[in-house]
């Protein structure tokens, strides 16, 4: 008899035995449900991960007792906290609430919040796709915190096809040039003038028009292809710097943005190292840009990556710092030459009122220098805002104010003129 493939951990369904059994279960009458468990990486590091897995082999039972056990569903862990159930569209909304509300119950004091996203599939769709649409209900949910469960919808639809596109496109739009550079002048604030410059990738596509990073960045991480752009971001960098370099043009060092990933998914310093070598651009001239969405499991290779770019002689800067729930974390762990803070600490910023806003500026400013790292606000456009950054000593700003990010020539031709070395 074909004894199905279990899940060690939880004894549901993996996610190979759930496709191979769902295949022969089509048509109407179906729901899929993918629930994802609200910041499953903090729980394990918060109380360890014994209780973690606790928490899965819970989860894994209170599916098991709400969803019919007749045969009527199949219940899969696919990954982590990732559970998908296959079961009967007419009692699922009344089951998910049942689920969500049995898990609350047993955990008042933890704040657990376990989401749900809901597709309903047509005749012909394939099992494949419906996981992948319930997924995507399930992530847009994740930063709205007032709902526990969502359908999927046709808008969503349209961002799936988008992303499909991006992942079959990136190769075409690298070798036809459809991705560019553009480069953002940072000033400091010292002398007022460019500093530097930071790199951002554009994609000008020929069929749909200009993809924002905001799409294309979260889609090549999701799907861990995000190092093919930045190689080819870091190669054209490096060749629009030699060019100025051969014309005996001055220069600024430039950032360049490196997802975490990059760290895992390739050689990313000996990428650099040759991209800038080939160019004999000295590696004083580049710094590298990491954003602090890092979580626990790439600890070490990133650790070890940050540190061996430092000691190649790169620097490396701490990108967004502020924006996510980790931010202090990732300065204890990490070590970093420059911390740019994320451009929300300045959003609605009115130097006259906004007191907290100051006081948490000013204290992580000084919590910088205390650490030995310059500081860099992210976003500023207003003169105001830029006075009140100078009056309480920030190194360097970048933003709106001083410049949108525009071609390189563009921007050493700017009145600011350039900080000479
Ligand atoms: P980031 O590295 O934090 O870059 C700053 C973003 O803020 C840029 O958006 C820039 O255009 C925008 N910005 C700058 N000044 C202002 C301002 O005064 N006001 C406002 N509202 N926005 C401002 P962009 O170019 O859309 O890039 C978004 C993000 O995408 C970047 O955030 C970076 O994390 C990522 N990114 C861009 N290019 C690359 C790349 O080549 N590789 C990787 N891994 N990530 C990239
Ligand atoms: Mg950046
Ligand atoms: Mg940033």
């Amino acid at each position: 008899m074909h004894c199905p493939e279990k899940d060690a951990l939880t004894g549901l369904l993996t996610r190979a035995s759930f496709h191979e059994h769902a295949r022969g279960i089509t048509g109407a009458g179906l729901a899929v449900v993918w629930f994802n468990l609200d910041n499953f990486k903090m729980f394990n590091k918060r109380f360890g991960f014994e209780r973690g897995d606790d928490i899965l082999r819970e989860i894994a039972l209170i599916l098991g007792g709400t969803f019919p056990a007749d045969g009527a569903s199949l219940l899969a862990r696919f990954s982590d906290d990732n559970f998908v159930v296959l079961t009967d569209w007419a009692t699922v909304e009344m089951n998910i609430d049942t689920v969500q509300e049995y898990l609350y119950s047993l955990h008042e004091n933890v704040t657990l919040r376990l989401r749900a996203g809901i597709y309903f599939p047509s005749e012909g769709d394939d099992i494949r796709s419906s996981c992948d649409r319930a997924k995507l209900a399930c992530d847009s949910i994740r930063k709205n915190h007032s709902v526990s469960s969502c359908m999927f919808h046709d808008a969503m639809s349209r961002e799936l096809e988008l992303q499909q596109y991006i992942l079959d496109t990136l190769d075409t739009a690298i070798s036809r040039g459809y991705i560019s550079v553009l480069y953002q002048p940072i000033v400091r604030l010292s002398t007022g003038k460019i500093c530097g410059t930071e790199a951002l990738a554009r994609w000008n596509d020929p069929e749909i028009g200009i993809i924002s990073p905001a799409e294309f960045i979260p889609t090549l991480e999701n799907y861990r292809e995000i190092h093919k752009l930045d190689i080819y971001a870091a190669r054209k960098v490096c060749r629009d710097y030699s060019a100025r370099k051969s014309a005996g043009l001055p220069l600024v060092p430039v950032s360049v943005n490196l997802s975490r990933l990059d760290f895992e998914l390739c050689d990313i310093i000996g990428e650099i190292e040759s991209a800038a070598a080939v160019c004999d651009i000295p590696r004083r001239m580049i710094n590298i840009e990491i954003t602090e969405s890092i979580n626990d499991e790439d600890m070490t290779v990133l650790n070890l990556g940050i540190e061996k770019l430092r000691a190649l002689g790169y620097e490396v800067w701490m990108d967004d710092f502020g924006s996510g729930y980790s931010s202090l974390n990732v300065l204890k762990d990490y070590s970093f030459d420059t911390i740019k803070f994320d451009m929300k600490f300045l959003h609605g910023f009115d130097i006259n009122k906004s007191e907290k806003a100051k006081y948490i500026i000013s204290s992580n400013l000084e919590m910088a220098r205390l650490m030995g790292m310059e500081a860099l606000a992210e976003g500023v456009e207003t003169a105001l805002q830029l006075e009140y950054l100078r009056s309480i000593g920030f190194d360097k700003a970048q933003g709106y104010y001083f410049g949108r990010p525009m071609k390189l020539d563009e921007l050493f031709a700017l009145e600011t003129g350039i900080e000479t070395a």
